[in-house]
């Protein structure tokens, strides 16, 4: 009741919500009487969790963030629904998302911006702003994400919160709808690296649904947080600073790299040794991503065929054909990012150019996983700024695509390598007193090492 009275009270401003479910409290107030009864229930029974939008839910709709799904609602839960359920946790609504999750601060949502909770002129983040902000505006304490190119970092990033990307194929993306599969994730979003990895513990695991689903028998993230809080484990622990993402190229904010050198000065004086590699690749990392995600999207998306799923527009005028109400549906359907990047998309894959876009992409993806081999062998967890600057004021980047794409700098090359990241809160920047987010990286399959990290540092 007390986060539905918070949303009632702020959302208004914020929006962080496509839509509030009419029976949170109704599930809540079961869980409560099973309790009562002395049923023994899981440690997080009861808590609210908003979802980001790109997740199927079968008792809320699930746009996306776009027209062309409004109003659809999934006959499924996605798989970490599901297990959200299953831990009796109360999903409480949906959040607003950059259309298909194409974007970095909501403005591509076909529903209207979200707005940071810190200053409501700017934005929250993207594409996963809602989650973001519903979290660090107390709207609600937990919320899921999902990270293709940063998505759940930088968000969090941007408005004071934890947010990780897991290891790719470490938590399902059964029922994510789709945007770049080969670099999707879904993971958690929450005011302390506990809350993340308690939450982490419910949705991870094999999932037979997704045939990309590792089999790993998963350590507790929640134990790992909770050995790390001690600080103990600063001591002696190898931390590299990637070099390409220090902030000493340009774009970096003065206050992000201030807050970011006094993470490393911190960091040194409670023992650890913290060395700078270099990773050379991650110059072409952004050019990479933009021709291997569109081209993921574009074959992704073509599922919205005005036939299986939401909007159906007939021809203004002419003959109806199948042919020309799917394109006239794409039209009304689509806004500009994605028709943007579903023209990219096919473009990079179509015959006599394939090679020379797609296929370098992916050539570059190899030597970002190569850079990422070589600094993990002299390091256990790399850091970065999670963000090159503090929230932006909506309007800013939205007229220029390839400004808001070079935003994703940081968050890039994980996604690219299948590794997890986590972004921590690591205080406000003195130019605007906004939040700045450290960014930590660990090597495939070792996310509980950034749960121990991270909450040591925290
Ligand atoms: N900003 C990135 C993009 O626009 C991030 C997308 C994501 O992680 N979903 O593609």
């Amino acid at each position: 009741q007390a986060h539905l009275d918070r949303i009632a009270a702020v959302d208004g401003d914020i929006h962080a919500f496509l839509h509030v479910s009419d029976h949170a409290l109704e599930t809540a107030n079961r869980i409560d009487e099973r309790r009562a009864a002395g049923e023994q229930l899981g440690e997080l029974a009861g808590v609210p969790v908003a979802i980001k939008d790109v997740l199927a839910t079968e008792d809320m709709p699930s746009t996306s963030g776009s027209k062309i799904l409004e109003g659809w609602r999934p006959p499924y839960d996605a798989t970490v629904v599901a297990r959200l359920r299953g831990a009796d946790l109360v999903p409480l609504g949906k959040t607003n998302m950059d259309e298909f999750a194409m974007g970095s601060s909501t403005e591509h949502s076909a529903y209207g911006p979200t707005h940071n909770p810190w200053d409501l002129s700017r934005t929250p983040g993207g594409s996963g702003g809602g989650s973001s902000a519903a979290v660090s505006a107390f709207e609600a304490p937990f919320a899921l994400g999902s990270d293709t190119g940063g998505s759940i970092r930088q968000p969090a990033a941007v408005t004071g919160s934890v947010g990780v990307k897991p290891t790719y194929g470490g938590v399902s993306r059964y029922g994510a709808i789709a945007l770049a599969s080969s670099l999707d994730q879904v993971g958690p979003v929450s005011r302390t690296v506990l809350d993340a990895a308690l939450l982490h513990d419910v949705i991870g695991g094999h999932d037979p649904l997704d045939s990309t689903s590792l089999t790993d028998a998963w350590p507790s993230m929640a134990a790992a947080a909770r050995r790390g809080a001690t600080g103990e484990g600063l001591k002696g622990l190898k931390v590299a600073v990637v070099k390409e993402l220090s902030g000493e190229s340009g774009g970096f904010q003065a206050g992000v790299k201030q807050r970011f050198d006094e993470t490393v000065a911190a960091l040194t004086a409670a023992g650890a040794e913290v060395i700078e590699v270099a990773a050379p690749s991650f110059e072409y990392a952004v050019a990479a991503y933009y021709l291997i995600l569109p081209a993921e999207a574009s074959s992704n998306l073509a599922r919205m065929d005005s036939v299986r799923f939401g909007l159906r527009v007939q021809p203004e005028r002419g003959p109806v054909t199948v042919e020309r109400v799917m394109s006239a549906t794409r039209d009304a359907g689509f806004g500009a990012e994605v028709k943007r990047r579903i023209i990219l998309g096919t473009y990079a894959l179509s015959a006599g150019y394939y090679d020379a876009y797609y296929g370098s992409a992916q050539k570059v993806r190899t030597l970002i996983q190569q850079d990422f081999a070589k600094a993990f062998a002299q390091a256990d967890v790399l850091i970065s700024p999670a963000a090159p600057t503090t929230a932006f004021e909506l309007g800013t980047l939205v007229g220029d695509p390839l400004a808001m794409y070079l935003n994703d700098v940081t968050t890039i090359p994980a996604n690219l390598a299948g590794i997890p990241g986590m972004a921590i809160p690591m205080g406000l920047a003195p130019e605007d007193g906004l939040p700045v987010g450290l960014q930590l990286l660990a090597p495939a399959h070792e996310d509980a090492r950034l749960y121990e990290v991270g909450a040591a540092i925290e």
